[in-house]
This record gives structure tokens, sequence and C-alpha cells, in this order.
């Protein structure tokens, strides 16, 4: 079995940038990427439901904390710069956020569809076990799932871990994808303003993502947290009459309704990334460390690797 440098978990914007930094500081280094879905992004999220297409976890980035990565998406010519509701420069992907992980995606070692259950301690390293069987054998792990994913990994690992981590809880996300009949007015992407239970809403015609009117629709922290477990066409029923209370004039032509478990993290741990006392060259990030949405995943990536190397 070929020995690894570097076995990432997840390939999400942190996994993903984690591994193009590592490998640009080393371009020999042996790195495989697990994932446990069958496609790449995480919470970068495009969905395309014909003839809408819709971003569904994180609509923009802020363009000040991402820098270098944005000037490379820009100069690439995928993406479109706009002020957001709160008057921050964002950027977006016009072939949908999931683009941005497709083009970090290039050239590297992913196995899709492979979920990490089990880290064994090994003389030299780590071994890594998934759902299928399969494992792997490397000198370094890194654990980019939300943290309490992530911790529930070490858990079916008996690797300890300081009880405080444990405090990183998520909130939920129910989001809403409406195709509508026709073009609403507005030249703004991010509407504003919205009111609860409704935390944002996106217009993914005027975003460049979808060539027919369609509208991403986020469901606040209160809201989603108390209809998470329900029947889901009861919470559609509920979702589309808080929408439509506020946007009674919109034409909705159909819906469907997307669940985040882990959607954002409440709090922020104080490092950027963890490095696991007691297991040597295992370490974890994400946003639950290097701060809420892309730019933390992609400080918490950076960090992660000077961690590691
Ligand atoms: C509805 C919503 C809206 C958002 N809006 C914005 C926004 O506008 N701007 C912004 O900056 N941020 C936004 N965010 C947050 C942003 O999407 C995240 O902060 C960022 O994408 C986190 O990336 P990550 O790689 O750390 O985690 P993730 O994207 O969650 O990636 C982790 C990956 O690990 C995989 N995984 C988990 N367990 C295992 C396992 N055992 N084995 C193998 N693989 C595993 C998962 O499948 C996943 O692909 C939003 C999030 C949501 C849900």
């Amino acid at each position: 079995m070929e020995r690894l440098d570097l076995i990432i978990i997840g390939a999400g914007m942190t996994g993903l940038a984690a591994a193009r930094i590592a490998l640009d500081r080393a371009p020999d280094l042996k790195i495989l990427i697990l994932e446990k879905s069958a496609g790449l992004g995480g919470r970068l999220a495009t969905r395309r439901s014909p003839p809408a297409v819709f971003d569904h976890g994180a609509q923009s980035y802020p363009v000040s904390s991402c820098g270098p990565w944005h000037e490379i998406w820009k100069r690439s010519g995928r993406i479109d710069e706009w002020t957001d509701s709160n008057g921050v420069k964002v950027g977006s992907s016009r072939a949908g956020m999931t683009d941005l992980a497709k083009h970090l995606a290039q050239g590297l070692d992913i196995q899709k569809s492979m979920k990490a259950v089990q880290l064994k301690r090994q003389p030299t390293g780590w071994s890594v076990i998934c759902e299928t069987g399969e494992h792997w054998e490397s000198q370094r792990v890194l654990i980019t799932a939300p943290a309490p994913q992530g911790l529930a990994l070490l858990e079916a690992s008996q690797i300890p871990f300081p009880p405080g981590l444990a405090g990183l809880i998520y909130d939920p996300a129910l989001v809403l994808l409406l195709g509508l009949e026709r073009s609403p007015q507005g030249n703004d992407p991010f509407l504003d303003p919205v009111h609860p239970p409704i935390l944002s809403v996106t217009d993914q015609e005027l975003k460049k993502v979808s060539g027919t009117p369609a509208w991403t629709v986020v469901f606040d922290p209160e809201f989603s947290a108390k209809y998470f477990e329900a029947d889901e066409t009861e919470v559609k029923r509920l979702a589309l009459e808080a929408f439509r209370n506020q946007f009674p004039s919109i034409p909705v032509r159909d819906a469907q309704l997307k669940k985040w478990r882990y959607s954002r993290p409440r709090q922020i741990w104080s490092e950027a990334a963890h490095a696991v006392q007691g297991s040597p060259g295992l370490v974890l990030a994400g946003d639950a460390f290097g701060g809420n949405g892309i730019d933390g995943a992609l400080l918490s990536a950076k960090t992660s690797v000077s961690l590691l190397f």
C-alpha cells in the first residue's frame, strides 16, 4: 500500500484549500482527500433543477478577507463582484459556488462517496478506515468535517480531545429553493430587508447563476431548529407560508426544501486549527476554528498546513 504524507477528511473549502496550500509549498507531497458525499464542495452547494439553478449553501464570500484566493478565481474569469446588504464587497461564482470547489480540486487525488469512520494510530502515523472497509495509511491526518462530525470520528476512534471542543455546536438551516413564474423587479441579488423567520433571500438569476427566475430563501436558526425534524411536507408548507407573508406578490412556480444540519458554527474556537495533543500529525480544521464562513475556512486551511508541516 502506498504510504501517504497527508489524508484530508472532507472536500469542502477547508480541505481543498489545505491540499492546494500544502502542494504549493511541497509539490511532491502525496495527499489523498476522502469525501463522504458523491459531490465536492460541502456547504459550497449548487443544485441544478432545470430550468433553474440554485446555490443553496454559501452565496458569496467577502472579497477583502479572501484576498489571494479571490485574485486567483477572478483571473480565471468565473467571478462577479457585488456589494451585499451590509455594504461588504463580496464575490460569487457565475457557474455556482460549487464551481469554486471544482476549480480548487483540479488535479487533486479525491475519493468521493468515501466516509471515514475510524482512525487508528500506527507506529509512524495513522490508518484511516472508511465505511466501505477500505483503508489508507498516512503520516498525517487533517479532519475538516464540521466540528461535531469531526469529534464523533475522534470518539469512535477513542482519541481524547479537550472537552471544550464539544461546545462547538452548529445552527441548522432550512432552505427553500423557489422557481418563480417571472423575474421580480430589482437589480440586487441579495434582497434587503428581510424579517424573521427569514434570514436571507438571494436572487439566483440576478446573481447570474440561474438562467431562469429562481430564489434561495434561508430560514433563521430559531425557525430551522424548531422544524428541522418535523414532517417535510408540513415544514415546506410552513416555510412557504412564512415566505408569502413577506413576499405576497412573488409568483412561486415550484418549491424544494433543503436541510443543513450543520449550517454555521455558533461559536469559534480560539485557534484557527487545532493540533490534537498526544496524537502527533492529527489536526482539526474548518469554519468552527478559522471563523464563520468561506474566509474562515480558508484561514483555517492555511493554519492547519502550518501545524502539519
Ligand atoms: C445555508 C448556508 C449559507 C451560507 N452562506 C454563506 C455565505 O454567503 N458566505 C460565506 O462565506 N459562508 C456561508 N456559509 C458558510 C460556508 O458555506 C462554510 O463556512 C464553508 O463552506 C465551510 O467549509 P468547510 O470545508 O469548513 O466545511 P464543509 O463545507 O462542511 O466541508 C466539510 C466536508 O467534509 C465532508 N465530511 C464530513 N464528515 C466526513 C467523513 N466522516 N468522511 C469524509 N468526508 C466527510 C462533508 O461531506 C463536507 O463535504 C453558508 C452555509 C450555509 C449552510
